[in-house]
This record gives C-alpha cells, structure tokens and sequence, in this order.
C-alpha cells in the first residue's frame, strides 16, 4: 500500500516533538525550539503550564465526560466569566472554531426565522476570510483552494472585499441575515481591520437589521492584548465565534451571543455530544484563571511593544526577505519576498516554530507568555536566518 495510514491531507514538517515547557519544544532526537507558533495560537499559555497541568490532572480523576443531559458546573462557571468579560448574555460550548463558526452562524438564520423572516437567511463575508473546514464554513470563506472538490457549495454565503464598506452595503438584500468577519483576517496573512471598518459594519448592521458576527477563533482570548479583538474598537457584535486559545490546547469553543440570539435558542435546537464537558471546561477556566489576573494583558501588551520595534528594525534591514510586518499585540504577519515556506524552513533550521499565511505571509504567533529574553532569541533567529536567505 502507498497510501499513509494517517490521511495525507497536510504539508507535514518532519518533526515529532516529545515535550514543551512553556515557550520551548523538544523532539525525541535531542532538537530543542522556540514556538512562535503556538499550535496556531492555541497554546496561549506555552507548553506545560503548571496551573493548566494542576487543573487537568485533578479533573481528571474525578470525572471526564457527563453529556449535556446534566447540568456541568465547569460550564456555568465558565460562561459566566465570559459573560463578565464580552458584551455576551450567553454562551453554548463546541469543540472547534469552525463548529462554533456554524453555531453562530446557525443562530443568525434562526433569529430572523423566529420572527417570521424564513427569507432572511443569507449571511456577507469576507474574501480570502477563513471560518473552518466544515461544508458551509468553506462556503463561508469562499477561498477556491477550500471549495475545490467539494462541489456543490452551500448556499447562502455572498462574498465582498475585506475592509470595503461600500461594497458589503451594495451586497445587502432583503435576505441578508448577518455580516460576518475576522477582526484580523488570520489565515487570509494578519490583515487588521481598521476601526472605521468595524464601526461602520456595526451600523450597516443596525440600519438593516442585521446580526454582526465576529470570528474571533483566532484574534480571541488575548492575542492581540485585549480578551477580545473587538475591544480595540467602540463596537461590539451581535455573537462571536471563540476557540483556538480558550482551552490552551485542550480542544474546546464557544459561541458568545447577546440575549437577544440566545432567546430563539430553546431546547433541542442545537447541541453536541462532547461539548463543554468536564475535561474541556476544567482546561478552559484553568486558562480563564491566568488571563484573567490583573497583570496578565497589560504583559502581553508589554510585551508586543517591546517587540514590535525590533522586529521593524529586523524586517527594515532585510528588505530582499521582508516586505512589511502589520498584525496587533502578539498576532503578527512577516510579508515576504522570498517564499514564505522557504522563510519559515530556514527558521526551523535556527531553531524557531512560526506558522504560514495567504499573501506569501509568515505568522509569528507565540505564547501570551512570552519573555524579553525569548523575544531577543527569536529576533536574533529571524536576523540570522534572514541574512542566510537573501538572495
Ligand atoms: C482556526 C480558525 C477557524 C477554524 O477553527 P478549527 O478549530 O480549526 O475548526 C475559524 N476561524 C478562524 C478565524 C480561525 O483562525
């Protein structure tokens, strides 16, 4: 047989790691390395966080798994704290991004149907957007290289430009359900919306009686300096999507609604087996605990002044590697000039883990828990393996 007994569905690097501890793994051989790519901006708190440990373990030997048939008090506690923190009313638990994408975005259409509006369902997103790999969430984000093979789309997606406020307004009908994006596209290459954009999103959507939605799967739980991404703006949404960093690599996501959405979600109308169980929950308040103490966003915006400057510096002085850098707090984009998967394979020959992007992007996405020192190390990486790469 030539096929591989784990379906070949990605571009693996040949590297097996064995253990992390905090912004550091280590392969089985010996290899050490510097994440700055986080599992894809999962591992909030880096590798082997003892609170996250602690939590884990304790959980784990008293009750893994109920369903959602039973009240799950790591649920209400947890829902609560992001009450207290979002513009929420109410949150249901999931296990992905993209499953809390399709949530909300189930929700949307359901909001308009319970008043009677069945026509409305259709919801705007952005191009080059990613929401998840599932049937309608490929839809969603509309991108060629997704969709190929996996005809017929679902429908109900009407795609505009990113950042165009002129032609989402054009895109409204009288089906349109809600208008949804990315804060800062992630995948698409670290685009940031700017916060005219979102301030003139929110009042499309208030003018036409829309929902607006955000995916902050990847912007989320203090990537960008802030709990959430939106509050760098004036605004909020209606409902947003919420995974990656919330379990700091335990798979777990939420949809954050206001009252208004949750009140057409009776029982029955949506749920997952797995979702918000014990394990997961314990996982995701064991984050919630850290990000939450008073110092922990002020670091990680500390932190991200203290490298922006240097990695402008580094990018300025590379200018045949490096186009620019733009991203916000420790979500951040390197635009090459060179392949960016020969940039990023030239890092991992320097010993530092960082994640692709469209637009010939190289994501730098480290743990929130980063240190000055851990900073020098990667800028010092990018520095020397940059000076190796140019042509
Ligand atoms: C990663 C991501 C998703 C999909 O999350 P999965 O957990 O892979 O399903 C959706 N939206 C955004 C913005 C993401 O970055």
């Amino acid at each position: 047989m030539s096929i591989s007994a784990v379906m070949p569905t990605y571009a693996r690097t040949d590297l097996v790691f064995e253990r992390g501890q905090g912004a550091m793994m280590y392969t089985a051989d010996g290899r050490s390395f510097l994440d700055f790519g986080a599992g894809v901006a999962v591992n909030a708190l880096g590798h082997a966080h003892p609170h996250l440990v602690a939590a884990l373990k304790a959980q784990a030997e008293k009750l893994w798994h109920t369903s959602n048939l039973y009240r799950v008090a790591g649920q209400e506690k947890l829902a609560e704290r992001l009450v207290a923190n979002s513009f929420a009313d109410s949150v249901f638990f999931c296990n992905s991004g993209a499953e809390a994408m399709e949530g909300v975005v189930k929700m949307a259409r359901r909001y308009h149907q319970a008043q009677g509006e069945a026509n409305k369902y259709r919801v705007i997103t952005a191009r080059n957007a990613f929401h998840g790999r599932t049937l309608a969430m490929i839809s969603a984000g509309g991108q060629e290289k997704h969709l190929d093979g996996f005809a017929p789309n679902v429908d109900g997606f009407d795609h505009v430009a990113f950042g165009n406020l002129n032609e989402t307004r054009a895109a409204i009908t009288p089906q349109t359900a809600a208008v949804v994006v990315e804060p800062i596209q992630g995948e698409g290459g670290i685009l940031p919306g700017d916060l005219e954009y979102m301030k003139g999103l929110r009042a499309m959507a208030d003018e036409f009686g829309l929902l607006l939605i955000f995916d902050e799967v990847q912007t989320g739980m203090g990537r960008t300096g802030k709990l959430f991404a939106y509050e760098w703006s004036d605004i909020t949404p209606d409902a947003m999507a919420v995974a990656k960093g919330l379990g700091g690599g335990f798979p777990v996501g939420a949809c954050l609604v206001t009252e208004a959405v949750a009140k057409v979600m009776k029982p029955g109308t949506h749920g997952s087996t797995f979702g918000g169980n014990p394990l997961a929950m314990a996982a995701a308040n064991a984050v919630m605990d850290v990000v939450l103490e008073p110092g922990f966003l002020p670091h990680v915006r500390m932190i991200a002044d203290y490298l922006w400057p240097k990695l402008t510096a580094v990018v300025a002085k590379h200018p045949k590697v490096f186009e620019l850098v733009r991203g916000k707090g420790l979500m951040i984009g390197l635009k090459c000039k060179v392949p960016n998967t020969e940039v990023i394979a030239r890092f991992i020959d320097h010993g530092l883990l960082t994640v692709g992007a469209a637009d010939n992007t190289v994501r730098l996405l480290p743990p929130l828990i980063i240190t000055e020192a851990e900073v020098d190390a990667a800028i010092g990486i990018i520095d020397r393996a940059a000076a190796s790469l140019a042509p």
